[in-house]
């Protein structure tokens, strides 16, 4: 847990008590100083006050008497329409921050490295993170994904923080600096939060805010909007921005195409035969992962070693069984067809189990990888949606749940399938109709798939 005690005689207003609100206003009170919770949900109140933290009723708030208001990142602060909370802490000429931006004034001496990005933010950042703790780097991961970033470790001089931060984050952060800011990538999304793309692309380019001489800004640039923000920071003095591109070169950059990449020296390294970074994206991640590794002088040689034991995360094309040639792959995370194109675009001879909820479009855009798949198995409320969009194009069964899913395209894969076939779960669909969350869904599909006759278990997820 990091230790707040440098905040004593202040006293925050922390709202939203999931992951992260729930380390925040335990660091807060562990360290004394003063904190007043509150969540609108009532199991997160209870599991608030079991950690030992005092809520109280917003509305009784005296705003005189307060620092700032610590706001959970999935909380409006402005956009569509403010929390009442906010609201009231903005009237009051209070700041507005988040939990990374105590973590920044927590340990001045620690460097962080920052990722952002609208895809692939966490398989950069655990990926990162591995390099360094294999390359025998202090380091601590967190922010959005796993740990909250004040139940990070206490890090001083030569340790380095290693955050994913979303848009929603990199808007409340006052002196929080990026010593290395790694921006992936930058497609339409949370709009309603930003108000438009510009206001989106800003609250992201924040993430380069107080950048000083000697630090250093990675940025793929295979997007237009990501392009305008390269031009703009690489003509800033002082900080030295690194390009990343798909299959071209690019003066001082790293460029990548699935499984190599070459750096700005010509240094070229092969990673096509490493499983848990199958893909084009997956090669944009390793090849920022790359720089930013370059830039904290991790020599080579670690950093090739780093990529090519990188465990994988959990429900991002996750190889979880394999049956004789059969891999089963767990994509739960994709829920919509821009994620699943991804997987399918890494594939062929795919057995694809896909459906739930569906987001608009459907599977149609996905079209030009169908030729990749021998039979789609659908589930869940998308059936009829999907088997509209699929009809005449390619093989399905109406298998109803993702059991019955995958004993069907088990069976089939075990009878027809080459040397190279897949039974991959990427639904395309949220996963509310029949599971709790994608996770829920992807555990339950890791487990059966472990439990088919002869399957061996791939991967370290329980
Ligand atoms: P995020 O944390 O930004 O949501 P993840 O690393 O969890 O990203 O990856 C989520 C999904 O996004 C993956 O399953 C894959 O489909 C897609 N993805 C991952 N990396 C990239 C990338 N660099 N570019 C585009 N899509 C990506």
């Amino acid at each position: 847990m990091i230790d707040l005690a440098f905040l004593k005689g202040s006293s925050f207003v922390v709202l939203g008590l999931a992951r992260s609100g729930l380390a925040t206003a335990r660091a807060l009170t562990a360290a004394g100083v003063g904190c007043i919770a509150w969540d609108d949900n009532a199991a997160s109140r209870a599991a608030a006050v079991a950690a030992g933290v005092a809520l109280a009723d917003p509305a009784s708030i005296d705003w005189s008497r307060m620092t700032a208001l610590v706001i959970s990142p999935g909380i409006p602060s402005h956009l569509p329409v403010p929390h009442p909370v906010a609201a009231a802490a903005r009237a009051a000429g209070k700041n507005i921050i988040c939990d990374v931006e105590l973590l920044a004034r927590a340990a001045p001496k620690a460097s962080f490295v920052a990722i952002t990005g609208t895809n692939g933010k966490s398989t950069t950042t655990a990926l990162i993170g591995h390099i360094l703790s294999q390359a025998g780097v202090r380091c601590e991961v967190g922010g959005n994904i796993g740990r909250g970033a004040l139940d990070l470790g206490m890090l001083g001089e030569g340790g380095v923080y290693v955050l994913e931060l979303s848009s929603y984050q990199l808007e409340l952060l006052e002196t929080f600096r990026a010593n290395i800011a790694v921006w992936l990538n930058v497609t339409p999304d949370h709009i309603d939060r930003h108000g438009d793309m510009a206001g989106y692309v800003a609250a992201k380019e924040n993430i380069f805010a107080r950048q000083q001489a000697g630090d250093c800004a990675v940025i793929g640039i295979d997007d237009e909007p990501s392009r305008m923000v390269h031009d703009r920071i690489s003509a800033r003095p002082g900080v030295v921005a690194v390009p990343v591109a798909l299959d071209r070169p690019v003066a001082g950059g790293v460029s990548f195409r699935a499984g190599r990449l070459i750096d700005a020296d010509g240094y070229a390294v092969d990673f096509s035969d490493v499983p848990t970074l199958p893909g084009d994206h997956n090669a944009q991640n390793a090849a920022c992962a790359w720089a930013a590794c370059r830039w904290l002088d991790v020599p080579r040689e670690r950093i090739v070693q780093g990529l090519r034991s990188y465990p994988g995360l959990p429900h991002r094309q996750e190889r979880v069984a394999s049956v004789g040639n059969v891999v089963y792959i767990n994509d739960s995370k994709a829920t919509n067809a821009e994620a699943t194109a991804r997987a399918l675009s890494s594939y062929h001879d795919i057995y694809w189990i896909l459906g739930g909820q569906a987001k608009e479009g459907g599977v149609a855009p996905l079209a030009s990888y169908f030729d990749r798949i021998r039979h789609a198995f659908l589930i869940g409320e998308a059936t009829d949606l999907f088997a509209g969009q699929l009809e005449g194009k390619l093989p399905y069964s109406r298998c109803g749940d993702l059991q019955s899913a995958l004993d069907a395209a088990h069976l089939r894969a075990q009878r027809e399938g080459g040397g190279e076939a897949v039974v991959l779960l990427s639904p395309a669909c949220a996963s509310w109709d029949q599971w709790k969350s994608y996770e829920h869904r992807g555990d339950a599909f890791r487990a059966m798939a472990r439990a088919l006759p002869g399957a061996q278990r791939l991967g370290m997820a329980a």
